[in-house]
């Protein structure tokens, strides 16, 4: 994928703050310090497109970016911050329902977990959440590059089982060497193109 732009439009928190719903879009969540900015930056060649903040899981925005004119990333807040204080925590959930369940552009969720670390009810609370919605997801296992390349299949394996689903759905990455870059481009690519109009459209109680 060549990256000919790739820029910030706004940040939002309520659906009537979203930017216009032009492009196909495709959503990144994961838990704070995951490593969602990197993923982000590394897919666009770019440094600091996605910011790290400097306390992590305060910046509850969703934030919305142009890639090339034909895509849109949309940088979904970090869960799982322990020092977030409350009243942010239970905005959280609210937020992103709402952004999930209302957005017909949205075409799929890169779903965001360090390959070390078993998926916790933070994890299957979400992928709950897109189920129930239709929502296509792609699971990108980062910082793959802190295990050996056995340990990457163990661990692969064991992140599949304790999501329920596919292994083919799951790509190892690594934003220091770059591991897996072509083949997350190629998933968002395939999510993007796909027929899927949102989730509203695909809901069945709707
Ligand atoms: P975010 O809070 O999910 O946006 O996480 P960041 O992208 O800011 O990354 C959190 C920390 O993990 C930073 O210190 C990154 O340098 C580090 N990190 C992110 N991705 C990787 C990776 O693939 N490999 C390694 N070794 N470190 C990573």
């Amino acid at each position: 994928m060549i990256i000919k732009s790739a820029e910030f439009i706004k940040s939002a928190t309520r659906p009537v703050h979203y930017p216009p719903a032009m492009l196909p879009e495709i959503a990144f969540a994961g838990r704070s310090n995951v490593g969602k900015s990197s993923l982000i930056n590394t897919l666009v060649n770019r440094k600091r497109l996605a910011k790290t903040s400097a306390t992590p899981g305060r910046t509850q925005l969703i934030n919305f970016f142009n890639i090339n004119d034909t895509l849109s990333f949309v940088d979904i807040p970090g869960y799982g911050y322990a020092r977030v204080p409350m009243a942010v925590k239970k905005k959280w959930g609210p937020m992103i329902e709402a952004y999930l369940s209302k957005r017909d552009v949205l075409k799929g969720v890169v779903l965001i977990l360090d390959i070390r670390r078993t998926p916790g009810i933070e994890e299957n609370n979400l992928v709950g959440w897109l189920k129930s919605y239709h929502i296509e997801v792609v699971y990108v296992l980062t910082k793959s590059d802190k295990l050996t390349r056995s340990k990457r299949v163990v661990r692969r394996k064991a992140i599949a089982a304790a999501l329920g689903v596919d292994i083919e759905t799951t790509i190892l990455f690594s934003a220091k060497t770059r591991l897996g870059k072509d083949a997350v481009w190629s998933a968002i690519h395939a999510l993007a193109q796909s027929r899927n109009n949102g989730p509203a459209s695909t809901r069945t109680d709707v």
